[in-house]
């Protein structure tokens, strides 16, 4: 290592300690230290500017001070300090920096979060779930998993979402979330299989922040997934807020419960239960029986971006809508910043976009970011000038029939298939994209002004 960089990494390394210091004393008291560190951390003008964006918040909306306090008061120091330490530091601060070099050196970009799905087993059959579909039979081994968690990890991604199938239902994971401690992970979970055992083992690692799925209260979840799941997820919650382990929710979002997932008595309810987090995630025409006349019609998609953001400045609460939120982050993700392992090590460059060329089991990570599917799509994106309209399979479907042309990718199961050889399917993708394209028009020039990050988009 150079002397300049080790002379930053301590300088680093002390202002992580201080973090860790006041976090493990009285943190909901030195907020302000707490913002003026996080700046010191910051490597540019445009992080240090997120962080002046979000001080002035916290000192100006009493929705966002309340959240901030509560979570500084009422989380567990384990994982408080895990998540600043591994998020905060590792995977933005340290990370950015490492992946930058790849890009630099040689026009690769690392992504700055991996999905994985270990396997797609799963103790429930929920109606419409792109897991579905997959054989139970096979998955990912310990092996094939270290392998690609350690690949990641050196290459500076620190930052993990696990997926399935149900993701607790793979034993081993356990052994990989203790193993790699300098890694946040962040598994989509149904919920149905928390005990005191569980919630001591994430209170002790303190590296694990678990998403329930819920579509709704009781009757919509319920509808889905099975008779008594969501009084389970409720217990799941109890049992983690009580030993201060932070969680968050993801809602499949989609014709039927966008109303629901979004009122204010959901969202009440969620915060009650010691949720910190929604992801909204647009039902999509993938996997199981994909239907497109399940997707949130053009005026819902918007809605679902209005309502999202202003639960962010009215509640003690956080929420990401997928879809809506693309703006800030330059539009389409998919092989730049994100990807997804499937339990077949098949590396996709989305969970929705279920194309791939290159299989982790028997290619290094590097070599996979380096090849063609991922600078295909690199080089398209933004594939929209309104970011609003981002995606390559609903908003410009003829981007993942051009890219999986041109870089050799294969259908990783059937609905992609479809998508990309079957004409009536187009046809049903492409009327979707032309009916959304006026009404999200409308919307990119009121809600944004025609302005998205188009740094990011960029990469
Ligand atoms: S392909 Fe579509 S769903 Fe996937 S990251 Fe891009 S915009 Fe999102």
């Amino acid at each position: 290592m150079k002397f300049v960089d080790s002379i930053q990494k301590t300088a680093k390394e002390a202002v992580v300690g201080t973090v860790c210091d006041i976090i493990e004393q009285n943190p909901e008291k030195n907020v302000d230290k707490l913002f003026s560190l996080a700046k010191l951390l910051a490597r540019d003008e445009d992080s240090k500017n997120g962080i002046d964006s979000v001080e002035e918040m916290y000192n100006e909306i009493p929705s966002v001070k309340e959240y901030i306090q509560d979570i500084l008061i009422n989380t567990n120091k384990n994982c408080s300090k895990k998540l600043f330490q591994n998020f905060f530091s590792n995977a933005i601060w340290y990370g950015v920096g490492k992946r930058e070099k790849w890009m630099e050196k040689e026009d690769t970009k690392i992504p700055f979060v991996l999905l994985i799905s270990p396997s797609m087993r799963c103790n429930l059959r929920c109606t419409g779930c792109y897991a579905a579909k997959y054989d139970k039979s096979q998955g990912l081994q310990f092996e094939d998993v270290d392998r690609i968690v350690g690949q990641a990890h050196d290459l500076g991604i620190h930052f993990m979402i696990v997926l399935g199938g149900e993701p607790f239902f793979v034993d081993y994971m356990w052994d990989i979330y203790e193993k790699y401690s300098d890694i946040q992970f962040v598994p989509f979970t149904n919920g149905t299989l928390f005990t005191e055992e569980f919630g001591e083992r994430l209170e002790k690692l303190g590296n694990v922040m678990p998403m329930f799925s819920l579509e709704g209260f009781e009757k919509e979840t319920d509808a889905r997934r099975g008779p008594g799941v969501f009084n389970k997820v409720m217990e799941g919650m109890d049992l983690l807020k009580a030993r201060g382990i932070p969680f968050g929710v993801s809602s499949a979002t989609a014709r039927n419960n966008m109303d629901t997932v979004t009122s204010e008595e959901f969202i009440d309810m969620l915060i009650k239960k010691g949720s910190r987090m929604s992801w909204y995630f647009m039902y999509m025409p993938v996997g199981d029986k994909p239907d497109v006349n399940s997707m949130l019609t053009p005026e819902q998609r918007i809605e679902l971006g209005r309502r999202t953001r202003n639960i962010r400045v009215t509640k003690p609460y956080f929420t990401i809508d997928f879809f809506n939120d693309a703006p800030y982050v330059g539009g389409c993700i998919a092989g730049k910043y994100y990807c997804h392992i499937n339990s077949q090590g098949d590396v996709e460059p989305c969970i929705f976009a279920h194309i791939a060329v290159d299989n982790a089991k028997n290619k290094d990570l590097i070599d996979i970011f380096r090849g063609s599917m991922f600078r295909e799509l690199r080089a398209r994106q933004p594939y929209n000038e309104n970011m609003l309209r981002p995606c390559m399979m609903i908003d410009n479907p003829h981007v993942i029939r051009e890219v999986a042309k041109v870089s050799g990718a294969h259908p990783t199961d059937e609905s992609a298939k479809a998508m990309l050889y079957d004409e009536n399917f187009q046809k049903q993708l492409e009327e979707y994209a032309e009916a959304f394209a006026p009404v999200a028009e409308e919307a990119w020039e009121k809600d944004f002004n025609r302005e998205g990050n188009i740094k990011f988009a960029k990469g």
